[in-house]
C-alpha cells in the first residue's frame, strides 16, 4: 500500500460509487511542518458550515478490538452474579470502558485490587509474564483478551531473547502493550522512540541486535527510527512482517487519503489515551492539514470547521461506530450537503493471525 498505485473507492452516502487509481500518498506527501494552532471556540450560529465532509474507510473498531470487546461481554454474561475484573482498560476507549463498567466490570490497573480465585481478563494491550505469575499465585481465572498481533509481538521478544540478541523495542515505554511485550525479556530490551535516543543507544558492534515495533505507531514516524537503526546497526534482525497492525496502516493511509481528496481539516474520533487515534492526529498534521481527537463530535471546537470546505471524519481502532453515525446526522442536521465514503482497505476479510500461545484457565 505505501508504494506504486492503489485503488481507491469512494462513496457517496446518498448513492453512487466511483474508482480511482492514486499515486502512493507517500510520494504525495507535504513537508510535514506543524499544522497551526487551532483557535479558540466560536459562536455556532456564526459558523459558516462545510459542505462536504469525507468519511475513511475502514475506520473504527478492528478485529482486535472486536475480539476483546466479544470476550469480555461473553464473559459478564455467563457470570451475572460475579464481579469480572478486567486489567487495564479492555480497549483504549472511554465509552466501550464505561459501558462495561455500567454492566459491574472492574478494571483494575494492579492484581493487588484483585480478590484470590476471581475471573480476570487480560486486556487486548497484552500483559509481561511477571502479571500472568502473579495471577498464577492469586489462583486468578484468567480469560487472555490480547490482540494476536500483540501476541506477535511477545513471541519475537522472547525468540530473539532467547537467542542472545538485544532488542530495540520501537514505543511509547509507558504503554501498556510497551510495558507487556519488552517484559518478557526485561533485561534484553530497550525501548526507543527518538532518533535522539537511539543516537544515545551504546550497543557493543559486536552484538546481535533485533527490532520489535508496537502495533499502533505511525508508519511514517516508524519507518525513519528504523533507517536510523539500520544505518548504526547494518545487520539489524528484523521481524519477516512489519509489526504494525494492517488495521493501525490501513486508518493511517485512510487518513492521507482524506487529505488528498481535499479535506482540510481532519476529526479523529478516539480516546485520548488510545495509541492509534493519536497517530492518526499526527498523520493528518504531518500532511499540513488541521486535525482534531476528540471522543465524541460534542467536544468539537467549532472554530476549526469554520469556513472549510470540505472536512474528513475517521476514528481510531477502539471507537464504536454509533459514534461515527451520531457524528454524520450531526453534520447533516446543521448543513452538510455531501458525504462521501473513501474505502482504502477492505477488512472484512481480514483474520487475525493464529499466534495466541497464552493458554488461559478457564472461568
Ligand atoms: S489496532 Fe491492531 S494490534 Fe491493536 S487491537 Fe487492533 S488489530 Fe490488534
Amino acid at each position: 500500500m505505501e508504494n506504486g498505485s492503489k485503488q481507491i473507492r469512494s462513496k457517496s452516502l446518498t448513492g453512487g460509487t466511483k474508482e480511482r487509481s492514486r499515486a502512493s500518498t507517500a510520494s504525495r506527501r507535504t513537508s510535514g511542518e506543524d499544522a497551526p494552532e487551532i483557535p479558540k471556540r466560536q459562536d455556532p450560529s456564526k459558523v459558516v458550515w462545510p459542505q462536504k465532509l469525507l468519511l475513511a474507510s475502514p475506520r473504527g473498531f478492528c478485529a482486535g478490538v472486536r475480539r476483546a470487546i466479544d470476550a469480555l461481554n461473553r464473559l459478564v454474561e455467563a457470570h451475572p452474579r460475579q464481579t469480572i475484573y478486567c486489567f487495564h482498560q479492555i480497549v483504549h476507549n472511554t465509552y466501550v470502558v464505561s459501558e462495561f463498567e455500567s454492566k459491574g466490570v472492574k478494571f483494575v490497573n494492579s492484581l493487588e485490587e484483585v480478590p484470590e480465585n476471581s475471573i480476570i481478563v487480560f486486556s487486548s494491550h497484552g500483559v509481561s509474564p511477571q502479571v500472568r505469575q502473579q495471577a498464577e499465585k492469586k489462583k486468578l481465572k484468567t480469560i487472555d483478551a490480547t490482540c494476536p498481533f500483540v501476541t506477535k509481538t511477545h513471541l519475537e521478544v522472547k525468540k530473539y531473547a532467547s537467542e542472545g540478541d538485544k532488542i530495540i523495542y520501537i514505543g511509547q515505554s509507558h504503554h501498556d502493550e510497551a510495558v507487556g511485550a519488552t517484559g518478557e525479556a526485561p533485561e534484553s530490551t530497550v525501548i526507543v522512540q527518538t532518533p535522539e535516543e537511539i543516537e544515545a543507544l551504546e550497543i557493543s558492534p559486536s552484538q546481535k541486535v533485533a527490532l520489535v515495533t508496537q502495533t499502533t505507531l505511525s508508519f511514517d514516524e516508524t519507518e525513519g527510527l528504523r533507517q536510523a537503526l539500520k544505518s548504526k546497526y547494518p545487520h539489524l534482525i528484523e521481524p519477516s512482517h512489519s509489526d504494525i497492525c494492517m488495521a493501525t496502516q490501513n486508518r493511517q493511509n485512510g487518513v492521507k487519503e482524506l487529505v488528498q481528496s481535499g479535506a482540510k481539516v481532519v476529526i479523529v474520533l478516539g480516546s485520548a489515551n488510545s495509541s492509534n487515534s493519536n497517530k492518526l492526529k499526527k498523520v493528518a498534521e504531518k500532511m499540513g492539514v488541521k486535525a482534531v481527537l476528540i471522543d465524541e463530535i460534542s467536544e468539537l471546537d467549532l472554530s476549526l470547521i469554520e469556513s472549510v470546505e470540505c472536512v474528513g471524519l475517521t476514528a481510531g481502532a477502539s471507537l464504536p461506530e454509533n459514534k461515527i453515525t451520531k457524528a454524520l446526522e450531526w453534520f447533516k442536521d446543521h448543513g452538510t450537503k455531501t458525504i462521501e465514503e473513501i474505502l482504502v482497505a477492505d477488512e472484512s476479510s481480514i483474520s487475525l493471525p493464529t499466534v495466541d500461545t497464552h493458554q488461559p484457565s478457564k472461568a
